[in-house]
């Protein structure tokens, strides 16, 4: 078993103007560790590769979310050889209160999901908070998930932060042609390029998947990989510039959708 130990704090913030837009927040650093926290929240379930720890709730049992994880674990298995041995604690809050008690930093107050070290944090469906719906929680759910999973691979540093969030969206039973479609409309005006990828919006999930999935068409999922391993930069592993991935990716969209 690798001893692997890797940082994360991935929160996800989603905000409603007008339509729906998410805005995401990462940072590198600690959060109080979950045991502190085990005491007040409950072991509900355990499965093979995650513990569940959640209140019991009359309309709630998070039996599809469940099973849509177990597959998409099963999916990731599949596709992509990492040797992700660790059991990850789910551990679902019911108020946005309690959420913000596990972040460290003000400026992540208010997020509905994160990961770190094995742990991911996300709030109930039925929180208070009122971004939260049952789709976003499956959603979030799974992305966070991939956070994880992902992040075994690094020894160190996580990859450039527009990767980290792309391939966790880009790996995610919601990402599909729409997608590829919305950030056509985005580059056509002009809002989107590799270099500005990191500024908190939607596009900063959207625009970087289809990016991964360029990625992966051209040099293939063992490029992923090596990429989120980090040992090299991005640019050098698929020995391209920013400015020669953006060209390459504009006219990738243009073509594909
Ligand atoms: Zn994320």
């Amino acid at each position: 078993m690798k001893a692997k130990i890797v940082f994360i704090i991935v929160v996800i913030m989603l905000l409603t103007i007008g339509c729906v837009k998410e805005a995401n927040i990462e940072t590198e650093q600690p959060i109080k560790q979950v045991q502190e926290m085990l005491c007040d929240i409950p072991l509900l379930r355990t499965y093979d590769d995650f513990n569940l720890y959640a209140f019991e709730h009359d309309d709630f049992d998070y039996k599809d979310e469940v099973s849509s994880l177990i597959e998409h674990i099963d999916y990731l298995n599949g596709k992509y050889s990492i040797d992700f041995d660790q059991t990850v604690n789910i551990i679902v809050h019911e108020t946005q209160a309690e959420f913000d008690k596990y972040v460290t930093s003000e400026f992540l107050k208010g997020g509905m999901g994160f990961a770190s070290n094995n742990e991911l944090h996300i709030l109930a469906p039925y929180s208070d908070n009122a971004f939260m719906t049952y789709s976003k929680f499956k959603e979030i759910f799974i992305h966070e998930y991939n956070h994880l999973y992902f992040g075994s691979l690094c020894e160190n540093e996580l990859p450039v932060r527009w990767f980290n969030e792309g391939l966790a969206t880009y790996e995610s039973p919601g990402y599909n042609k729409y997608t590829g479609s919305s950030v056509k409309e985005k580059i056509k005006q002009g809002m989107l390029s590799v270099t500005n990828l990191n500024e908190g919006n939607f596009f900063d999930y959207s625009g970087p998947a289809t990016i991964v999935e360029l990625i992966e068409i051209e040099y293939g999922t063992d490029t992923i990989v090596e990429i989120f391993k980090n040992e090299k930069s991005l640019n050098e592993i698929i020995e391209l510039s920013d400015e020669a991935l953006n060209s390459k990716w504009i006219s990738y969209i243009n073509t594909n959708y």
